[in-house]
């Protein structure tokens, strides 16, 4: 009918497009509420390092859960659009604290307490002026060895604003903290560039450590950032290590640390 060519050729109201619309700005509403019903929740997963054939563990990485009203809600389904809407910069000083507090109560476990706890720090967060501030306030007022936090940035965040984010990362560096950078590989940073920052660690992408033992461009790629480690004297660890023969494959490459499955899920604090 004419009527249904007239909406093809002017479809500027789309039903499917109004819904997707109305419930991203519907969990928008939902997220602004969800640290004061304290919805959110980091779990942590373990990280290990082996030597001489004896595994142990040195810490954990803090990761972000949603219990929404409608659900689990996974950081990759939130976290992006928590960026978008800014709430980010209120989630991401809560995530701060938690990882703080939580340090904070492994200082009186035996077990726990020379563990660190590497913290997921999004490029909308570390873009903000204060960051570095915010970050020595909270050092100072709950009185934690900033040793023991590691914050982990990705490749593209540190390409961003060359000449402003190697001064905070130098200022980071000051304070004390520890910088680990994730997903390495699947980025655009240049190796000029990265020797310049003062990091300790380089997180292999699971995405070459899945195939390393089929596919030989995910062995080469993996090799060549564990020389890389070597050479900038840097740690290198692998995530998303899910099976024995992985784990020995890396191991036998020269890695010794390492983070998956095989060592534990991401998992609440006292069920680690
Ligand atoms: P990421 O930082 O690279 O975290 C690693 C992801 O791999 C986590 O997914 C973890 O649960 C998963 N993983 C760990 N071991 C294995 C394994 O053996 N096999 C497989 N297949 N996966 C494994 P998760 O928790 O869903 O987080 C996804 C991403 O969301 C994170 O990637 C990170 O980019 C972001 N994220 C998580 N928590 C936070 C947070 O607190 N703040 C920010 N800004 N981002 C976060
Ligand atoms: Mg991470
Ligand atoms: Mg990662
Ligand atoms: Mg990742």
């Amino acid at each position: 009918s004419s009527k249904e060519k007239g909406r093809d050729r002017f479809s500027y109201f789309d039903p499917k497009l109004q819904q997707i619309i109305e419930e991203k700005a519907q969990m928008v509403e939902e997220l602004r509420k969800a640290i004061e019903r304290k919805e959110l929740v980091l779990h942590y997963q373990k990280q290990i390092l082996t030597k001489n054939n004896k595994s142990s563990v040195i810490g954990v990485e803090a990761l972000i859960r949603w219990n929404s009203q409608k659900g689990l809600i996974p950081p990759n389904s939130f976290i992006p659009i928590a960026e978008e809407s800014g709430l980010i910069i209120p989630i991401g000083k809560w995530i701060l604290i938690e990882a703080i507090n939580q340090i904070k109560l492994w200082e009186n476990n035996k077990e726990k307490r020379d563990w660190r706890v590497s913290v997921n720090i999004s490029p909308k967060q570390f873009e903000r002026d204060n960051f570095v501030d915010l970050l020595d306030l909270l050092i100072k007022e709950y009185n934690i060895n900033p040793n023991k936090l590691r914050l982990e940035l990705t490749e593209n965040l540190l390409i961003k604003n060359v000449e402003e984010t190697l001064k905070k990362i130098k200022k980071l560096f000051e304070l004390g903290v520890t910088l680990s950078i994730d997903d390495f590989g699947t980025g655009y940073s240049s190796l000029a560039y990265l020797k310049q920052l003062p990091i300790h660690e380089l997180k292999i992408d699971q995405s070459f450590i899945r195939d390393i033992l089929i596919d030989s461009n995910d062995f080469s790629i993996v090799e060549t950032i564990l020389s890389i480690g070597k050479k900038f004297n840097l740690e290198v660890i692998a995530e998303g290590v899910e099976t024995k023969e992985q784990h020995e494959m890396l191991v036998s490459m020269g890695c010794s640390y390492f983070q998956g499955y095989l060592f534990g899920k991401p998992n609440k604090p006292d069920s680690l």
